[in-house]
This record gives C-alpha cells, sequence and structure tokens, in this order.
C-alpha cells in the first residue's frame, strides 16, 4: 500500500529487521531527506559521515550499507531506478538555511518535518542527524566545489531500503522552493513509500 509523503512535509514508519521500504518519487523532482533510527534506543541513528566511510564512496550503490553512528549496519540499498544520483553530503534544511537565503517569517523545513514525522510516533529526535537525500543531485565538481542541480529522477521511478536491524525510518518531502533542489520549477511536491515484506 502506498503511503504519502505529502508535500513540503514529513512520514515516518516503523520496520522490522528484513522488511523493506520502497521510496517513489512520484513525479520525478523531489528530494526525499531520510533518516533512520534504531528502534529500541533512537540515540543511534543513521549516520552520513559513518556511511561514507564503510561504503569508501559519497553516494551509495546497489548493496552498499549505510551505517548508524556506532558503525552498525542500519539500511541497504537493494534497488534504484533512479538514476543512481542522491546526495550525502548536505544537512537536512532549516529555518536558519530560509533565513539566509532571504526568506521573510517562517519556511517549511526538513528539520522541522523530522520531529513532526517522529512526534507522530510518540518520539523525539535526539538530534537531526545529516540525512540520505534521495534523489538529490550533488556534484561534487572538479574534485572539490558543490553545485546544486536538478535532480535526474523520473517520475515514478524509486530506491528501495532494507531495514537491518528493527527501526524506524522518517521520510521529508523537502520543501526547498528557493534553490533548484526540487527541480527547476521550484516546486516541491508529494511523494510515496511502501512497505515490502
Ligand atoms: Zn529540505
Amino acid at each position: 500500500m502506498l503511503i504519502e509523503i505529502p508535500a513540503r512535509r514529513g512520514k515516518a514508519v516503523r520496520l522490522r529487521r528484513g522488511q523493506s521500504v520502497r521510496v517513489v518519487n512520484t513525479r520525478g523532482q523531489q528530494v526525499v531527506d531520510t533518516w533512520a533510527f534504531v528502534a529500541d534506543d533512537i540515540a543511534e541513528f543513521m549516520s552520513m559521515e559513518h556511511s561514507r566511510v564503510a561504503i569508501g564512496r559519497i553516494i551509495p550503490g546497489i548493496g552498499d550499507s549505510m551505517v548508524t553512528n556506532r558503525r552498525r549496519p542500519i539500511l541497504t540499498l537493494i534497488a534504484d531506478n533512479s538514476g543512481g544520483i542522491h546526495d550525502t553530503l548536505f544537512a537536512a534544511c532549516d529555518r536558519w538555511r530560509y533565513e539566509l537565503l532571504g526568506c521573510a517569517g517562517y519556511h517549511d523545513n526538513c528539520t522541522d518535518n523530522l520531529a513532526a514525522a517522529l512526534a507522530e510516533l510518540g518520539l523525539v529526535p535526539p538530534e537531526t542527524p545529516a540525512p540520505l537525500n534521495l534523489f538529490m543531485n550533488i556534484p561534487v565538481v572538479d574534485g572539490n566545489r558543490v553545485e546544486i542541480r536538478p535532480p535526474v529522477s523520473t517520475p515514478g521511478s524509486y530506491v528501495t531500503l532494507r531495514a537491518e536491524a528493527d527501526c524506524i525510518v522518517a521520510f521529508s518531502a523537502c520543501p526547498q522552493d528557493i534553490v533548484p533542489i526540487n527541480g527547476l520549477a521550484l516546486q516541491p511536491t508529494e511523494a510515496h513509500f511502501d512497505v515490502l515484506d
């Protein structure tokens, strides 16, 4: 059953070890920030800095396992027909990011979406870990400079992540509409996921 991640909002789901979650880029240009927390101790969570050490590169490929801040596998990428372009370098957007981009007043953001998604499960995130930014296109140019480019994913393309531990996975359909993280139209949209046994 497909579950919606509403445009500009977050959603979380519990996974048992061995289950998978398929994250669908419904309209093709939507970045989905993704986090995972160990179910019985959410102080242990998927860590991009530890995962880059574990996989030896900055973008996971099929078969790569992301690890926690205690270096234990938590999510393995088992399918990807989106073009294989994701990001592990950028922090989740937050109110301060949008202030720096010139927004007056409140702007929806992935940090608050994570907190709201976990609150629906009665949980409080210990911090905002760096997310696995699915479908986000941040190339490293000339071996050093990072650029923000539109996603290469297409409507209906997806990635599938298998849980290597009982965990809570949270998503945010990134509300970025100032820079072209979510495509040149600057139009955040909904995405979907489903849980596979
Ligand atoms: Zn965001």
